[in-house]
């Protein structure tokens, strides 16, 4: 029987538990990097004979790597549903991306973000004209918040900066309303697709959005490739965010400076020698999803995400941390939350350790946030834990993990644990 959402990578590791014995690794943990599928694997596997440094070389192999590359930028550019006179930018990632885009805004633009983003959407802004906008408690309000905000705003170009979906509770943006309210003010939007990408189809949401970013490593490619997409005017006339090959088209030796032209958009923020393979990986994991049907990925999830919060609801002293609560437009299979009366961190550990459970505890790079929901939550510390489903998970992660939780909470850890260097340690 055919699986109707593809196969990851992974699904058979074993990893050794603390008494040595090894069992299935059950990884909860794919808001912070997902597993590759496997016809990315097939398809890095294929290039890897092959790979030569792109746009530099004319043996064949360069020409096949070159092609690759620039026939990338078409499947990502379908993928968000980008206009054709988009650009495609290849970065590192979705933190290089918003940095890139940081580095390109037209002198004295307003930057308007929630205080509440991630930390790579919240913090690359600089200047005077930064306006942070506080957390919202309704997806109303947020745009109500914006609204308000754009209208204080001096004249001149505007960018607003919105989370697809959060990577702390999971909750879906209200994308679209803010959209509209920040076009009714002239405002461009950039949407930081990291964690709705996987999981939604962007180009829904984003019809109208003026940038998108991604990172490959959620979107079930391997690391090192993100993009940046979307209108090219700012991009084109913003110095290189990287100075070296590739972004310069000529270089003259004037006797006291070097005189240089910089390329055209996308090769003037690409320089030094492109990841062609990472750049591959990703447009061809764009390109399995979006031929994929969203319905059978959301119900994939969804059915997990019900038994997951049904099976938490059981384990004494849960406290869930939500930003919109029922009122989230929608919500994809992440929920951050605390144990009263126990460490996040000692129980991520005892997971790890007693039950080859694999999940993220912290504030998750988005401390404004995090902080702010430990606290209205009426949670102890300032770190929760968190559980990220995706295409990598079944049933039976889901009801290990609720039975582990439950097991701890009633008798304990089976181990001893002590801190070093910070980390709990069996
Ligand atoms: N935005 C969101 C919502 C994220 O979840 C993350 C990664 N946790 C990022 C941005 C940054 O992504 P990356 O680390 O791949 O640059």
């Amino acid at each position: 029987i055919r699986s109707s959402v593809p196969a990851v990578v992974g699904a058979r590791l074993t990893v050794p538990l603390v008494t040595g014995e090894l069992v299935p690794y059950a990884n909860l943990d794919h808001a912070a990097s997902a597993p590759c599928l496997e016809q990315v694997r097939d398809a890095v596997d294929e290039l890897l004979p092959w790979y030569a440094s792109v746009h530099r070389g004319a043996g064949f192999a360069s020409q096949v790597c070159t092609r690759i590359y620039e026939q990338a930028r078409h499947a990502v550019r379908r993928f968000v549903g980008a206009r054709q006179t988009d650009a495609v930018v290849f970065t590192r990632n979705t933190t290089d991306s918003l940095n890139l885009l940081a580095r390109s805004l037209p002198k004295g633009t307003s930057v308007f973000v929630f205080d509440t983003d991630h930390h790579a959407a919240l913090l690359p802004w600089r200047g005077p004209r930064v306006n942070r906008l506080q957390t919202p408690a309704t997806p109303a309000e947020a745009v109500r918040v914006l609204d308000e905000a754009l209208k204080a705003a001096p004249v001149g170009p505007r960018l607003v900066v919105i989370t697809g979906a959060s990577n702390v509770t999971g909750e879906v943006w209200p994308v679209n309303d803010l959209v509209r309210c920040a076009h009714s003010h002239g405002a461009r939007t950039v949407l930081d697709a990291a964690q709705l990408a996987p999981h939604r189809p962007v180009d829904a949401s984003t019809a109208e959005v003026d940038y998108v970013v991604l990172s490959g490593h959620k979107l079930y490619a391997p690391f090192g490739a993100g993009a940046l997409v979307g209108r090219s005017d700012w991009l084109q006339q913003a110095e290189p965010y990287l100075i070296g090959g590739g972004a310069t088209r000529n270089v003259v030796d004037w006797g006291d400076h070097l005189g240089v032209s910089w390329s055209k958009v996308p090769e003037r923020h690409e320089a030094g020698s492109p990841n062609v393979v990472g750049v591959h990986a990703l447009a061809v994991a764009c390109g399995v999803l979006a031929r994929q049907r969203w319905e059978d990925v959301k119900a994939h999830e969804e059915k997990l995400f019900a038994q997951l919060k049904d099976g938490l609801a059981t384990v004494p002293g849960f406290r869930e941390l939500t930003l919109f609560g029922e009122e989230a437009p929608d919500r994809v299979g992440v929920v951050s939350f605390t144990v009263d009366g126990h460490d996040a961190g000692l129980l991520a550990a005892i997971l790890s350790a007693e039950y080859g459970i694999g999940v993220r505890d912290g504030a998750f790079c988005a401390h404004i946030a995090t902080k702010r929901l430990l606290s209205t939550s009426g949670a102890e510390g300032g770190r929760a834990l968190r559980i990220s489903l995706g295409l990598g998970n079944n049933a039976e992660h889901v009801s290990r993990v609720v039975g582990a939780l439950r097991r701890i909470v009633a008798d304990g850890p089976k181990w001893e644990y002590e801190l070093v260097d910070g980390r709990w340690t069996p």
